[in-house]
């Protein structure tokens, strides 16, 4: 559902933020069009940095 929306979403390099209560991902350009980086999703306002969501699958050989 949303989730779905939230992993579909490319990050260019930027730093992306999960919201330490819901756990999805906001873009920190998405962030910023929020007031006081609210999570837009539960409301919940302390976030941890992660890196951007990246999918690859690295095999060892
Ligand atoms: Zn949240």
């Amino acid at each position: 559902m949303d989730q779905e929306n939230a992993e579909r979403q490319e990050s260019r390099g930027g730093p992306v933020y999960e919201c330490v209560k819901c756990g999805r991902r906001v873009e920190y350009r998405e962030l910023e069009r929020y007031i006081s980086f609210r999570c837009p999703f539960c409301g919940y306002r302390i976030f941890r940095k992660v890196r951007a969501p990246v999918v690859k699958r690295i095999k060892a050989r």
